[in-house]
């Protein structure tokens, strides 16, 4: 069984001719899936009955389902977990702000990074999510929500540790015949793997990179971030001048603060040193304490006093708004306080 929704356009075209259906039954077939959003070919009453019953032998549609739901009382944001078909589990997050909602959606089932202070790579890489995964993540909240006008890959997993499948996920969803999601409202953040840094500049999906520096300096990196001790950040900054030569889009650095260990003098000096003058944004964010890792959550103060100091040395900083803060498990901890 072939899966359908974990097809571009192109590659249904390719699957219809095998089967000598005319062409403009992929289009059809597509909007139908993307627009439409059915997933049973019965529903897909302008087929006609005799294609229907071929292709229900042919192929199948990969569905998800929640099973479980936080709703935060102070804002609208809400977390799900979500079930893939093989049962495994993964997080999706759903924001509401004024005049946009976005979702946060995982991109792996674990992940093989390693970050010491990161909940969802505890348990190591089970597996890659597929595109179709991917899709149905976001149809599911979409139902469930109403149309969503973001997504940020910044769920479980490491996206640029699943290439593939992440760049025929962006390539569909953003589909003018389909879905038709404008790809400056995707985030993708990435641990910082520059040479699939440049193969997503290469891609031409010019989609918003956000990259997780967290460390301005190698060694300090490599301690939490054993992706430091593979790619240098001088390798990160080359990969992120480059990606912003071939997008036009300005990267985004993210920097998790946590207390007396990566907010003091030095930290900003190599901060300085590393991006003055380049035209990025430094993307503040509590750390989120994780029972692995023993450090507290800053308080406001001194978030606000980081931010004035890197603005004073001429940097774009800003403190990335925290929403539901009540259902406040950082992502992966769902997943893990789950399967515990
Ligand atoms: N693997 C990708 C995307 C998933 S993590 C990446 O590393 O960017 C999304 C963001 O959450 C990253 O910036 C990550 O460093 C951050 N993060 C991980 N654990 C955190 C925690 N306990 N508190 C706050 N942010 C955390």
């Amino acid at each position: 069984m072939i899966n359908i929704n974990d097809k571009t356009i192109y590659e249904i075209e390719n699957l219809f001719k095998e089967r000598s259906y005319q062409k403009f039954r992929a289009k059809q077939v597509f909007r139908a899936i993307h627009v439409n959003r059915l997933n049973d070919f019965d529903e897909m009453t302008d087929l006609p009955l005799k294609m229907r019953e071929d292709l229900k032998a042919d192929f199948k549609f990969e569905r998800i389902k929640v099973l479980k739901t936080f709703e935060s009382k102070i804002d609208s944001t809400k977390k799900y977990l979500l079930e893939l078909p093989d049962k495994n589990i993964v997080e999706a997050v759903y924001m509401d702000y004024k005049d946009r909602s976005t979702i946060c959606i995982s991109s792996q089932v674990g992940c093989r990074m390693g970050c010491s202070f990161c909940a969802s790579t505890k348990n190591g890489l089970v597996r890659n999510m597929t595109a179709s995964e991917l899709i149905e993540e976001v149809y599911l909240l979409e139902r469930l929500n109403g149309p969503i006008s973001n997504i940020v890959i910044m769920g479980i997993g490491e996206p640029l540790d699943n290439f593939d499948h992440i760049k025929k996920f962006i390539e569909i969803i953003t589909d003018p015949s389909g879905r038709n999601l404008s790809h400056r409202s995707i985030t993708l953040s990435t641990s910082g793997l520059s040479p699939r840094i440049k193969d997503l500049a290469d891609t031409g999906l010019d989609v918003n990179l956000a990259l997780s520096l967290h460390y301005a300096d190698d060694k300090k990196r490599a301690v939490y971030m054993p992706v430091a001790k593979k790619y240098s950040i001088k390798d990160l900054i080359d990969a992120t001048d480059y990606y912003f030569d071939k997008t036009g889009r300005r990267v985004s650095f993210e920097y998790v603060v946590i207390d007396g260990v990566n907010n003091l003098t030095e930290d900003v000096e190599n901060l300085r040193d590393l991006l003055f003058g380049k035209n990025v944004h430094i993307n503040l964010i509590p750390l989120n304490p994780i029972e692995e890792f023993n450090h507290k959550k800053p308080g406001a103060r001194v978030l606000e006093d980081f931010k004035q100091r890197l603005i004073k040395r001429g940097l774009n900083a800003t403190i990335r708004r925290s929403m539901g803060i009540d259902i406040d498990a950082s992502c992966g901890q769902l997943r893990n306080n789950y399967a515990r």
